[in-house]
C-alpha cells in the first residue's frame, strides 16, 4: 500500500480512488504543475487535501465559496486533519485561531476566499508561513469565457510567481476555450499536467427526438416509466404547470416547479422529491441545483437545453446511485431559433455571445449526431471513447444519406435572395412553390426556383433544422429569423466538404403533422 492509499482510507475513510484519483494525487504530490479536469460531483477537493497531507509545508486553496470552504474545514476537522479559512464570514475568534497553529505551524490546509488575495498583507502572510502548494478550486473562474469570471482570480497567477510553488487547479468546465484560457493565466508559461476524467456516466441511456407532437412524446416517455422518479424540463414556467397537469391526467404523481413560485412552495416539491417515490417534476433550469436524490431514474427535456453543458449537467441528475437511469431530448426548428436569440438578445459581450453561440452548437452537434451520442458528447469533453451500446443511435443506427446536394441547392436559394428570407419562403422557391411574394419578388425566375421539387415541403424542412444543427445556417437575430449562410458551409458550396443527413428524421417529419405545444 501506498502513503497516499494509507491516507486515503485511514483519514478520509474510502476503500479506492475514483477513476483518475491516483493520478492526479500522485502528480500533485510529486509538486508538478496540474490542471485537473473532472466533472461535478467525481471527488476533485480529495485530489488537493491528500496531497497536502504528503507535501511539507502549508497548502493554500483558492476557493470562491464561502460555505463551500466552511465544509471542506469542518469535515476535514473531524477527520483529523489541521485546516483552516480566511474568510470575511470568520468571527474573530475563528481568525485568531487560524493565525495561531499558522504560527506552531499546524496547520495543513488553509482556505482563502480570492478577495483575499488583494490585500499587500496576504502575500506578507504567505511567504512567512512556508506554502507548499497552492491548489485552485473552480478555476474557470479565471476565465472571461466562463459563466462566473471572478476578476481576483486574475491575481494567482502572481502569487504563484511571488512564491514560486507548484499550482494545482480544478474546474467541472471543460470546453477549449476555458482551458487554454485557465493555463495562459494561471500557469503563464509554465505548462502544467492535464488530467481529464470521469465524464462518463455510463449508467445514463442518451436519446434524443426530433419534436412532433412533444406532449404526447413527453407522456409516452413517461408512462413506460411509471412509478419512476423523473424529471421533465421546460423551457417557460407556463409549460411546467401544463405538462404538470397533462401528466396527472394520466394518473401520474406530478408537480410543477420553477423560479417564480413562492420559495416555500418550491421548498415543498424539493422535500416530496427527495422523498417520494416515483414524483414527476416538470421544472425550469431552476431544479436541480440542490437536488442530490441518487435514484432518479429519468430525465427528458421538452425543450432543448441552452448548451451542451447545461444539457450535461441536467441529465447528469439521473442515475447518481449508478443503476440504469433513462434520459430523453426533444427539439426542433423552433427551440434552435429560440435558444440562439436568447443568446443574441443577452446582455452578454459579444465575445461571450460567441462562445455561448458555439456551446449551443456542440449541442445541437450531439442532437443531429448521425452516430454513436456518448462518443460525441465525451469528445467535446476531451474524452476519447468507443461506441457506448446505450444511446438510441448505438441502439438503432439512423438511416442516412448523402445530404450534400440538397443542401448545396438550400444555400444557393438563400444566398440567390440575399440572405434575406426565412425557411417558409426559401422553400417555396425550391419546390416551385409561386406564392403571391415570390411572384412579386421575381423569385420564379431565380435559377433556383423549383431545384427542390423532388422532395415535399416537410422534408425541406427537415432539412433545413439539420443545416441549423450542423451550423452551416443561422437565423439573422436583425432579419426576423431570415437565414444566412456561415463559414462552415463554404467548403459545401465549393464542393470540398459533403454533409450527411438523416433520413429516419426527415420522413417523419414528412409523414406526421406538426403539432404546437
Ligand atoms: P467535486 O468534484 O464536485 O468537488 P467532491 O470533492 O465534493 O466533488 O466529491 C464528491 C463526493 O465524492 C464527496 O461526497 C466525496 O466525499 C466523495 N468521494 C470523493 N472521492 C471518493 C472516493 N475515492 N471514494 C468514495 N467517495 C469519494
Ligand atoms: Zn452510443
Amino acid at each position: 500500500m501506498t502513503r497516499a492509499e494509507g491516507l486515503l482510507s485511514s483519514v478520509f475513510g474510502f476503500g479506492a480512488f475514483r477513476p483518475g484519483q491516483a493520478e492526479i494525487v500522485d502528480a500533485v504530490a510529486k509538486g508538478r504543475n496540474t490542471l485537473a479536469i473532472m466533472p461535478t460531483g467525481g471527488g476533485k477537493s480529495l485530489c488537493y487535501q491528500l496531497p497536502a497531507l504528503l507535501r511539507d509545508g502549508v497548502t493554500v486553496v483558492i476557493s470562491p465559496l464561502i460555505a463551500l470552504m466552511r465544509d471542506q474545514v469542518r469535515a476535514l476537522r473531524a477527520a483529523g486533519v489541521e485546516a483552516g479559512a480566511l474568510t470575511s464570514g470568520n468571527s474573530e475568534d475563528e481568525t485568531e485561531e487560524v493565525f495561531r497553529s499558522l504560527d506552531e505551524g499546524r496547520l495543513k490546509l488553509l482556505y482563502m476566499a480570492p478577495e483575499r488575495l488583494a490585500s499587500g498583507g496576504t502575500l506578507t502572510l504567505l511567504r512567512r508561513i512556508g506554502i507548499g502548494l497552492i491548489a485552485v478550486d473552480e478555476a474557470h473562474c479565471v476565465s472571461q469565457w466562463g459563466h462566473d469570471f471572478r476578476p481576483d482570480y486574475l491575481r494567482i497567477g502572481a502569487l504563484r510567481r511571488a512564491l514560486d510553488v507548484p499550482l494545482a487547479a480544478f474546474t467541472a468546465t471543460a470546453d477549449e476555450e476555458t482551458r487554454v484560457e485557465i493555463v495562459s493565466r494561471l500557469f503563464e508559461g509554465a505548462s502544467p499536467d492535464v488530467f481529464l476524467h470521469g465524464f462518463d456516466r455510463p449508467n445514463i441511456h442518451l436519446a434524443f427526438d426530433v419534436k412532433d407532437q412533444p406532449r404526447r412524446q413527453i407522456l409516452t416517455f413517461a408512462a413506460a416509466r411509471r412509478g419512476q422518479s423523473g424529471i421533465v424540463y421546460c423551457a417557460t414556467r407556463a409549460k411546467t404547470e401544463t405538462l404538470a397537469a397533462a401528466l396527472r391526467d394520466e394518473g401520474h404523481a406530478a408537480c410543477h416547479y420553477h423560479g417564480g413560485m413562492e420559495a416555500d412552495d418550491r421548498r415543498e416539491v424539493e422535500a416530496r422529491f427527495q422523498q417520494d417515490d416515483g414524483l414527476i417534476v416538470v421544472a425550469t433550469v431552476a431544479f436541480g441545483m440542490g437536488i442530490d436524490k441518487p435514484d432518479i431514474r429519468w430525465v427528458a427535456h421538452a425543450d432543448l437545453p441552452k448548451s451542451i453543458e447545461a444539457y450535461y449537467q441536467e441529465i447528469g441528475r439521473a442515475g447518481r446511485d449508478g443503476a440504469p437511469a433513462e434520459t430523453l431530448t426533444l427539439f426542433g426548428a423552433d427551440d434552435i431559433r429560440l435558444r440562439r436569440a436568447q443568446v443574441d438578445e443577452g446582455l452578454a459581450p459579444g465575445e461571450r455571445k460567441a462562445a455561448d453561440h458555439a456551446r449551443l452548437n456542440a449541442l445541437l452537434g450531439l442532437a443531429e449526431a448521425t452516430s454513436c451520442r456518448r462518443q460525441r458528447l465525451l469528445a467535446y469533453f476531451g474524452e476519447a471513447a468507443e461506441p457506448c451500446g446505450a444511446c438510441d443511435l448505438c441502439d438503432a443506427p439512423p438511416d442516412v444519406f448523402d445530404g450534400t446536394e440538397a443542401v448545396r441547392k438550400a444555400l444557393s436559394a438563400i444566398l440567390r435572395t440575399g440572405e434575406s428570407f426565412g425557411a417558409g419562403h426559401l422553400i417555396d422557391i425550391l419546390i416551385g412553390h409561386a406564392t403571391d411574394k415570390i411572384r412579386a419578388r421575381n423569385h420564379d425566375g431565380l435559377p433556383t426556383f423549383g431545384v427542390g421539387g423532388d422532395l415535399p415541403k416537410a422534408q425541406w424542412q427537415a432539412i433545413f433544422r439539420q443545416m441549423m444543427g450542423h451550423n452551416l445556417i443561422r437565423p439573422d437575430p436583425d432579419r426576423h429569423g431570415a437565414f444566412r449562410m456561415t463559414e462552415a458551409a463554404r467548403p459545401i458550396l465549393r464542393g470540398e466538404a459533403t454533409v450527411t443527413l438523416r433520413r429516419d428524421t426527415i420522413r417523419k417529419a414528412a409523414g406526421r403533422p406538426a403539432v404546437k405545444m
